[in-house]
């Protein structure tokens, strides 16, 4: 029977584990302090162990202190210690701009385009007509302004940033107009009303939240006035007894008093939705022929491209926006740059956007060819579960990213039914979260959903590989 000091005694010290072969062997690959690291954090929690079960005997006697599993254990510690904190993964949750797992992954062409600029030197502030210095704004103002039909733009980190910016340019120390129904949060750190504290500019709120009428706006117009913001409520939906004002009216509105108006978009569309059966939703190009002086939108929500805030709109506007103190601390890297050209530029032709930009992709794919998706992944999961436990469901994705909260796009889902060997389902869940690759899904009741929308075909063997390794996992336990 070992009393506790005894076992205190017994534990190896660092330079005993480190003689170990299973370190020696790790030490190898891996940095030397992450693997002193590993140890020391292994040989703590076991004196912690000890310590805490000082009372306990019979926790105590089923302890077992061999330097070689120690050691074991301090390698697979040192293994994931050295492995990558941001990894790839597998969304099975069929939430298509998924802002926890990172928006809009990037078509191939932007992704080119990073890796050829990422390991070089390149023009990103050099005019290479002329040998001067250029701007780094220079290689996406020509083409955004093509694509949407604005006079100019500027891109800066996210939209939040193109909405501050804007509004700390135009409207510091002067009052902006906004429909007390369009005072949103979107993601929890970006509300209207402190975006707009932020900026120094004075919220004037109008209407009320489910009615807004122009005569709100008009009436709200003074000499401090500076600008009317509309905001689009991309995260929820107002339904029945409902009024908000167009673009159009409210920017004639703006005009009239000499106002600018800005529209933040959010998500920011290029491509006609409803042409693809899907819910119809304002394009950037729509807002600049209503009138609007400035719109804001994001670069990794429906333009499918990298994290960015693109403002277009007028030039005079956006030069001022330009030379503001602050564009410098908002501006975006030359990684940005390089896969937002590469991305916009797919926008040249329509029927290579939708194929070759992955949110449009998924958001475009066909009835059809998700449900032989789901089939064929349902009879390999069969093979791990049992025939009786899979089956393929009608189910629905989201677009996710705050954009269009209600649309529902019909798909087929694959539900594993998890028998009770597998215990709780939320530890399997934990299990396959943990994954390599880590697979993110929804659960319903003892149900797995896999929405085949979202995962890569290419991903698909590394899917089935991974759950069938955290099946093992559980039926060995
Ligand atoms: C998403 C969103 C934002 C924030 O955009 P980020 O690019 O995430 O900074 C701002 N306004 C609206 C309406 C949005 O939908």
């Amino acid at each position: 029977m070992a009393d506790y000091t005894s076992l205190l005694r017994e534990l190896p010290a660092v330079d005993r584990l480190l003689r170990e072969p299973a370190i020696e062997e790790v030490s190898k690959p891996l940095p030397r302090s992450l693997v002193v690291q590993a140890v020391q954090e292994i040989i703590d929690s076991y004196r912690q162990y000890i310590s805490e079960h000082r009372a306990d005997q019979s926790a105590l006697d089923k302890l077992s202190l061999k330097p070689e599993s120690l050691a074991r254990e301090a390698a697979m510690l040192a293994d994931k210690k050295a492995a990558m904190n941001i990894k790839p993964l597998i969304n099975a949750t069929g939430v298509v701009i998924h802002t926890n797992l990172g928006r809009a992954p990037l078509p191939s062409a932007a992704i080119e385009a990073l890796k050829a600029v990422a390991g070089n030197y390149n023009n990103l502030e050099f005019n290479l007509q002329n040998g001067r210095r250029g701007s780094r704004q220079d290689h996406l103002e020509d083409i955004i302004c093509e694509l949407t039909g604005s006079e100019a733009a500027i891109v800066l980190n996210n939209n939040a940033a193109a909405v501050f910016l804007a509004l700390n340019e135009l409207a510091a120390g002067r009052d902006v107009v906004v429909s007390r129904g369009q005072l949103v949060e979107i993601g929890g750190s970006f509300r209207i009303p402190e975006i707009m504290a932020a900026s120094g500019a004075r919220l004037i709120e109008v209407g009320t939240t489910n009615k807004t009428y122009l005569r709100d706006y008009e009436s709200a117009v003074t000499e401090n006035s500076a600008a009317f913001l509309k905001v689009h409520t991309s995260n929820y939906q107002m339904v029945g007894f409902t009024a908000e004002v167009e673009t159009e009216e409210l920017a004639d509105l703006a005009h009239k008093h000499n106002l600018v108006m800005i529209e933040d978009l959010g998500s920011g569309v290029l491509l006609d939705l409803e042409k693809y059966k899907l819910p119809f939703e304002p394009k950037v190009q729509d807002s600049i022929s209503a009138g609007a002086d400035l719109i804001t939108f994001s670069g990794d929500k429906m333009l499918g491209g990298p994290q960015a805030g693109i403002i277009v709109g007028r030039k005079d506007l956006i030069r001022y926006i330009r030379t503001n103190q602050l564009a410098r601390t908002l501006r975006i890297d030359k990684f940005t740059v390089a896969a937002l050209e590469a991305t916009l530029r797919l926008y040249y032709d329509e029927d290579k956007a939708i194929s070759e930009i992955p949110v449009w992709r998924m958001l475009t794919a066909d009835a059809g060819y998700l449900k032989n998706r789901a089939e064929n992944l349902a009879s390999r999961f069969s093979a791990i579960f049992g025939a009786d436990n899979v089956k393929v469901i009608p189910g629905i994705s989201r677009v996710g990213g705050g954009a269009l909260p209600n649309a529902e796009l019909p798909t087929s889902i694959v539900s594993v039914a998890l028998d009770a060997s597998f215990g709780p389902p939320e530890t399997f869940t934990e299990k396959l979260r943990n994954g390599n690759p880590p697979i993110i899904l929804r659960l319903q009741q003892n149900c797995l959903l896999f929405d085949p929308r979202t995962i890569f075909e290419n991903q698909e063997d590394r899917l089935i590989e991974t759950v069938l390794f955290c099946t093992n996992y559980f039926r060995n336990e």
